[in-house]
């Protein structure tokens, strides 16, 4: 009895993504979908639906697993709806991704699709606001491209480095907005200096939610730990993003996809449950316009296997043996003695979308985005100094070098 309900949830995995000769990606969700309990199905739905978080005080139940939509959505409508039909509810965009690609995309389907509107918990960013009437014009035009007249959470500051650019001004601006029901929840993400952006929110008003960057490098370190407990303590939501940490080519590497694989899990599947072992995080958000991806990733969220003491220890001693490689957005520390230059560690994330999340494209866009005559002296900057004060002793100069080859 028990095989043949496995045999049938196989085949609903399967049949509902519609797809063949997905070849290992298939192999994986096989492996896992027989763990996925009956009751976990929704009334309305023969799929198994992705386990829910509550937000922290937006008070919304969110899945799990949130769609990052960094991808021309316009063209690759078929991970909207997969992503739904799974109880993928949260959905991550901003004004600034694809060249509002991925808004109209996201606008095309709810021209298309308008019950789904309420069904979906929608997130969008004010990239490139510095001040509450960029925000204002930005939420403006998103609330047309996305076809609705609410986002359920906006990011006033897409990109915090500082919690200085979450100005009294933004914050009031953000309560206008909730006033003027254009949103429902307002807050930042942040992918650099996250521990001191987290717990400077953590004691301010107007805060409702944050998106940061958290992996399982992080997830030692005490100070990151106590930023996202105060947040937790003050009621502010959080969804990890970046979770895949940086991919870097090592024996490690090897090592580490071995033993996640003898565990039944892809190396990425084993990320993801490892953030969101951390019941204070409400979602993970990850996304490229990738369906195999969308796949591995709702199987990882919907197998309810717990990691086990030797997984973490695996992940610890990985972390620790390839801590070199990885650069941990302590832009503080490098930025202030390069003076000149003042996008280095920037360039360095830019890297990672390009060199470890698959995204080349939105690596060059942002790239194209630093001034000129700062783009053109990168080469000829002395960053000796930032090598030395580096915790991660990464070699700067060489990574901008090839960022300068590969994205210019
Ligand atoms: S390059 Fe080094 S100092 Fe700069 S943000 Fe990365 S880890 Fe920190």
């Amino acid at each position: 009895m028990k095989e043949k309900k496995n045999l049938i949830n196989r085949r609903n995995l399967l049949k509902s993504f519609g797809i063949a000769g997905l070849g290992s990606v298939i192999a994986r969700a096989e492996d896992i979908a027989p763990k996925i309990k009956e009751q976990e199905k929704d009334k309305k739905s023969k799929n198994p639906q992705v386990p829910r978080r509550v937000l922290g005080k937006t008070g919304v139940s969110v899945s799990t697993l949130a769609l990052g939509t960094l991808f021309n959505v316009i063209e690759n409508q078929i991970m909207l709806r997969k992503a739904l039909q799974w109880g993928v509810n949260y959905w991550d965009t901003a004004y600034g991704y694809t060249g509002g690609n991925s808004e109209l995309g996201i606008g095309k389907f709810f021209k298309k699709n308008p019950e789904k509107r309420k069904e979906v918990f929608l997130v969008s960013k004010a990239s490139g606001a510095k001040n509450a009437e960029d925000a204002e014009s930005r939420l403006q035009e998103s609330l047309k491209r996305l076809n609705t007249d609410y986002i359920d959470l906006y990011y006033g500051v897409h990109v915090l480095n500082d919690i200085s650019q979450m100005s009294d001004e933004l914050i009031k601006w953000g309560e206008s907005a909730k006033k003027r029901k254009l949103i429902k929840h307002f807050g930042f993400s942040t992918h650099k200096n996250m521990a001191d952006n987290l717990m400077a929110a953590s004691k301010m008003k107007g805060i409702d939610a944050i998106l940061s960057t958290y992996n399982f490098r992080l997830t030692k370190d005490q100070k990151m730990q106590d930023a996202i407990q105060a947040c937790h303590e003050a009621g502010i939501g959080l969804t990890a993003m970046k979770t895949q940490g940086v991919k870097i080519e090592t024996s490690e590497d090897k090592e580490l996809t071995e033993h996640f694989l003898s565990r039944g899990f892809t190396e990425g599947q084993a990320k993801i449950k490892m953030v969101l072992e951390d019941k204070r995080i409400a979602s993970a958000c990850v996304g490229r316009g990738n369906l195999s991806h969308l796949i591995q990733n709702i199987a990882a969220v919907l197998d309810k296997t717990k990691l086990a003491k030797e997984d973490f220890d695996f992940f610890e001693q990985y972390a620790q043996k390839t801590c070199d490689g990885y650069c941990t957005a302590c832009g503080h520390i490098c930025d202030s003695v390069l003076t000149d230059s003042p996008y280095t560690s920037e360039i360095l994330r830019y890297m990672m979308y390009y060199n470890s999340y698959g995204e080349p494209d939105y690596a060059r866009e942002l790239f194209a985005k630093i001034p000129a005559d700062v783009r053109n002296n990168l080469l000829n900057i002395d960053y000796n100094q930032a090598e030395k004060r580096c915790p991660q002793n990464l070699p700067i100069a060489k990574i901008i070098a090839e960022a300068v080859e590969k994205l210019a």
